[in-house]
C-alpha cells in the first residue's frame, strides 16, 4: 500500500457510531481521505510523509459551529457592556467604518490561523465580503462554510428578494474546485430581518438546498418583541415562514419554550449551536441544553465571535459548558465527558449536513484531524480519553493539525502561513481602529 500520509501510533478517538477507541494504530491517507486504520506494525506500506503520534491523543478535527471570523480585530475593544448597547454602540458602527475586503481578508486570516492552533478544522462563519473569508480560511488551510450574513431591520433599506441567495449561488460555482469551502444563507436574525426576507431565505434554500445560518432567542427581549409584533413565538413564527423546512444552524437558542422545541423536534432538520462563554459575558441567559436533548435536537458548540467570548477556544467551551449545565440542573451526570466532546464533532458534522464526510476519524471519510500531545504532566495521568478532552486537556496540547489530509500546523508550527506577518498585522489594524474610535 501506499499512502499519502500515514499518522503512526497513538490513541484514535474514532467518534464513530460505536464510540471506538484504538491505542496504537495508524491512519492511512490518500488524496485527503482517510483509506485505511490499522493496527501499528501490522502491515507494510510505503509513504511520502509520516507524523509520529506517540503519546498524543489523535482526534477528528473539531468543528466550530457558529463564528465571524472577520471580527477577529474587535477582540477586547469594547467589554463588559449589555448586548443590544455592545452591538449598536460599538461593533454595528465600527463594522460600518471599517469593514471591506481586505480588512475582512487580512482578520480571517488572524482568526483561521488561531482555530487551527486550537485544534479547529472547520468553522460555521457568518459575515460579509465571502470571497475573502473563503480565500483567507484556503489560504491557512481552514475548512469553512460562509453564510451570507442579510441584515435588513425596518426603517432600513429593504433587500431586493431577487437577489438573495443569488451570492450563494454564484459562489458556489466559483469555488466548485476547491473542498475547503462550502456557502450558505445566514439571515442575521429575526430582529434584523423583514418577514419578508425572511421568508425568500426559506424559499432559496428549499428550492437549492442551502443551509440557512441565523441567531435565534439569544435575548429575552428579542423573543418579547417577536411575540408583540408577529403574535407567535420565534421558532413558531419562523416555522410559518417556512425555514423550519431547510437544514439550519440557530446559534444561542437561550429562550426557546417547549412549545417551541416541539416544532424543531417535528421537522427534524434545526441544530443549536451553544456559544456558553459569549452567552455568560453577555448575560444573555443559559440555553436549557437538558430541555434539547430530552426532545433529541443536535446540540453543538461555537465559540461565537471574538469579540464577545474573547477567544476562539473550543477545548475551553466544552469544558465550561458540560460543567456549567451539570450544575444548573444539579445533575453530574447530565452532559458527560463523551456527550460534550460529540457537541464539538459528530454533531457539529450533522448539524452542517457534512457527516457523511467530517465528524469522525474512520474509513471513507475526509482526513481532518487534529493531533494532541498528552505526556506532559498536566495531562497525566490519563485514564480515559473523552474524560481528559472535556475536563483537562487545553488548546496548548494542539501539537499537529491535518485538513483535507494535508499537514496545516506541525509541532505547534502553521505549514501555510507566517504567524509573524499576522502578528504584525494585528498591530497595524490596531493603530489605524484605536484612530477610527477617537
Ligand atoms: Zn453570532
Amino acid at each position: 500500500m501506499k499512502f499519502d500520509l500515514v499518522i503512526e501510533g497513538g490513541c484514535i478517538v474514532c467518534m464513530d457510531a460505536r464510540y471506538t477507541i484504538l491505542e496504537e494504530h495508524c491512519i492511512g491517507i490518500i488524496d485527503g481521505r482517510i483509506e485505511a486504520i490499522f493496527p501499528r506494525g501490522s502491515s507494510a506500506y510505503s509513504v511520502a510523509k509520516r507524523i509520529d503520534a506517540s503519546n498524543c491523543l489523535v482526534i477528528p478535527g473539531m468543528i466550530n459551529a457558529h463564528s465571524h471570523l472577520p471580527m477577529t480585530y474587535f477582540r477586547g475593544l469594547a467589554d463588559d457592556l449589555p448586548l443590544h448597547q455592545w452591538l449598536q454602540e460599538y461593533i454595528w458602527p465600527l463594522e460600518a467604518k471599517l469593514v471591506n475586503p481586505a480588512f475582512v481578508f487580512d482578520a480571517t486570516l488572524h482568526g483561521a490561523a488561531e482555530m487551527i492552533q486550537n485544534g479547529i478544522s472547520c468553522t460555521n462563519d457568518m459575515y460579509f465580503h465571502m470571497a475573502s473569508i473563503a480565500d483567507a480560511c484556503t489560504q491557512a488551510g481552514l475548512r469553512v462554510v460562509i453564510g451570507e450574513a442579510l441584515i435588513d431591520p425596518m426603517g432600513s433599506q429593504p433587500i431586493d428578494n431577487k437577489i438573495i441567495g443569488s451570492k450563494v449561488k454564484e459562489l458556489k460555482q466559483q469555488y466548485q474546485a476547491n473542498p475547503l469551502v462550502d456557502f450558505s444563507l445566514a439571515p442575521h436574525s429575526i430582529y434584523t430581518c423583514r418577514k419578508a426576507t425572511l421568508e425568500q431565505c426559506a424559499k432559496v434554500a428549499a428550492e437549492n438546498g442551502f443551509m440557512v445560518h441565523m441567531h435565534l432567542s439569544e435575548s429575552e427581549k428579542e423573543v418579547q418583541d417577536c411575540i408583540h409584533e408577529h403574535g407567535k413565538t420565534p421558532v413558531a413564527y419562523l416555522q410559518s415562514l417556512g425555514m423550519l423546512d431547510a437544514l439550519t444552524v440557530f446559534a444561542h437558542g437561550i429562550w426557546v419554550d417547549e412549545s417551541e422545541m416541539e416544532l424543531l423536534a417535528k421537522h427534524g432538520n434545526s441544530s443549536i449551536a451553544v456559544c456558553t462563554e459569549s452567552n455568560l459575558k453577555l448575560i444573555s441567559g443559559f440555553a436549557p441544553l437538558k430541555s434539547y436533548t430530552a426532545h433529541g435536537i443536535n446540540l453543538c458548540l461555537a465559540t461565537d465571535g471574538v469579540a464577545s467570548n474573547n477567544n476562539l477556544d473550543l477545548l475551553s467551551e466544552l469544558s465550561l459548558t458540560a460543567k456549567l449545565h451539570k450544575a444548573l440542573n444539579n445533575d453530574t451526570g447530565f452532559l458527560s465527558a463523551r456527550d460534550a466532546f460529540s457537541m464539538v464533532t459528530i454533531n457539529a458534522a450533522k448539524a452542517l449536513g457534512r457527516q457523511q464526510d467530517i465528524g469522525s476519524l474512520e474509513v471513507g471519510k475526509l482526513a481532518d484531524i487534529a493531533i494532541l500531545s498528552v505526556s506532559e504532566l498536566e495531562n497525566l495521568p490519563m485514564y480515559n480519553p473523552y474524560s481528559h478532552l472535556a475536563y483537562a486537556t487545553t488548546s496548548r496540547s494542539v501539537r499537529d493539525m491535518v485538513i483535507q489530509g494535508k499537514p496545516v500546523m506541525l509541532d505547534r508550527k502553521l505549514c501555510l502561513v507566517d504567524e509573524s506577518l499576522i502578528i504584525n498585522k494585528a498591530s497595524e489594524y490596531k493603530t489605524m481602529i484605536l484612530k477610527e474610535i477617537k
